[in-house]
C-alpha cells in the first residue's frame, strides 16, 4: 500500500485583499516549521501570484479555486488553465459546493474541467463531492457521493486520477460549526477509496489523497485525521489565522 502523505489545505474562499494575503503569507512563514504534512492555501485569483512569490523557497504550495475549461474565449469573468500555468499554482479546486449550489457547476462541467487540468498540465486538482443535509436524512450520502466520483471521473485514465485530491465535504457541516463525526468522515472516505477501487484498481485506490472538508478546527483535526483513510482536510474558516491554520497542520 502507497504511503500517502496528509495534506491539509486552507480554501479562503471570497476573503482577504493581497494586502491582508501577503500579511497572512508573513505571520504563516514564522510559524511554520518542516513537517511531514504537506499544506497548500487556495486562495482568489487576485491573490495567487502574491502568495506564490510570497511562498517561494518554503514548501507551502498555492492553489486557485476554480478554473474554467476552455484555453481563452469570450467568457467573461473566468479565468483559464494556461493563466493558472503562468503563475504556476501547484493545486485547483474543482466542483466545491459553492461552485454546485451558486454558479451552476455541474458534475459535466466539473469532468470537463479535470481532464482539462490532469490531461494538459501538472497542476493537481482537488475535486470536491458531498451530500447535502436532505440526502444525508434520507440516508442517500453514499448513493449521492458514488454518482458524483463516477460522473466527474468519467473517461479520466488510471494514472491520471492516482494523482488526484479527492475532498469529502457534507454540504451540511461546511461553515456551519456542524462537523461530521470523526466515524462518518473516516466511513464516507472509505466509500470514496471503494468506489475508486472499483472504477480503477487498487494501486489508484491506495495513491489518491483523500480529505475531509467541512467546519475542520485545531479541536477537532487530530480525531479526524486519525480516521483510518481520512489523508487530509480541506479548511475554510480556520485556513484564515495563521496560528489557527497552524494549529490543524500540527494536528
Ligand atoms: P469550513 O469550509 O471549514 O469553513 O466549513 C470548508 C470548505 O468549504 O472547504
Amino acid at each position: 500500500m502507497a504511503l500517502r502523505i496528509p495534506f491539509i489545505a486552507g480554501n479562503w474562499k471570497m476573503f482577504k485583499t493581497n494586502k491582508e494575503a501577503l500579511e497572512f503569507a508573513e505571520e504563516f512563514k514564522k510559524l511554520y516549521q518542516d513537517t511531514d504534512v504537506k499544506t497548500a492555501i487556495c486562495a482568489p485569483f487576485t491573490q495567487l501570484e502574491t502568495l506564490k512569490k510570497a511562498f517561494a523557497g518554503t514548501c507551502i504550495g498555492v492553489g486557485a479555486q476554480n478554473m474554467h475549461f476552455e484555453d481563452e474565449g469570450a467568457f467573461t469573468g473566468e479565468i483559464s488553465l494556461p493563466m493558472l500555468k503562468e503563475i504556476g499554482v501547484d493545486y485547483c479546486i474543482i466542483g466545491h459546493s459553492e461552485r454546485r449550489q451558486y454558479f451552476a457547476e455541474t458534475d459535466e462541467t466539473v469532468n470537463l474541467k479535470l481532464k482539462k487540468l490532469l490531461n494538459e498540465s501538472d497542476i493537481v486538482p482537488i475535486l470536491c463531492v458531498g451530500e447535502n443535509l436532505e440526502q444525508r436524512e434520507a440516508g442517500k450520502e453514499s448513493e449521492i457521493v458514488e454518482n458524483q466520483i463516477k460522473a466527474d471521473l468519467d473517461g479520466l485514465s488510471a494514472d491520471k486520477v492516482a494523482r488526484m485530491v479527492i475532498a469529502y465535504e457534507p454540504i451540511w457541516a461546511i461553515g456551519t460549526g456542524k462537523t461530521a463525526s470523526a466515524e462518518q468522515a473516516g466511513e464516507m472516505c472509505a466509500l470514496i477509496r471503494r468506489v475508486l477501487e472499483k472504477l480503477y484498481d487498487e494501486d489508484v485506490c491506495d495513491q489518491v489523497t483523500i480529505q475531509y472538508g467541512g467546519s475542520v478546527k485545531p479541536e477537532n483535526a487530530t480525531e479526524i485525521m486519525n480516521m483510518g483513510e481520512v489523508d487530509g482536510a480541506l479548511v475554510g474558516g480556520a485556513s484564515l489565522k495563521p496560528d489557527k491554520f497552524m494549529g490543524i497542520i500540527n494536528f
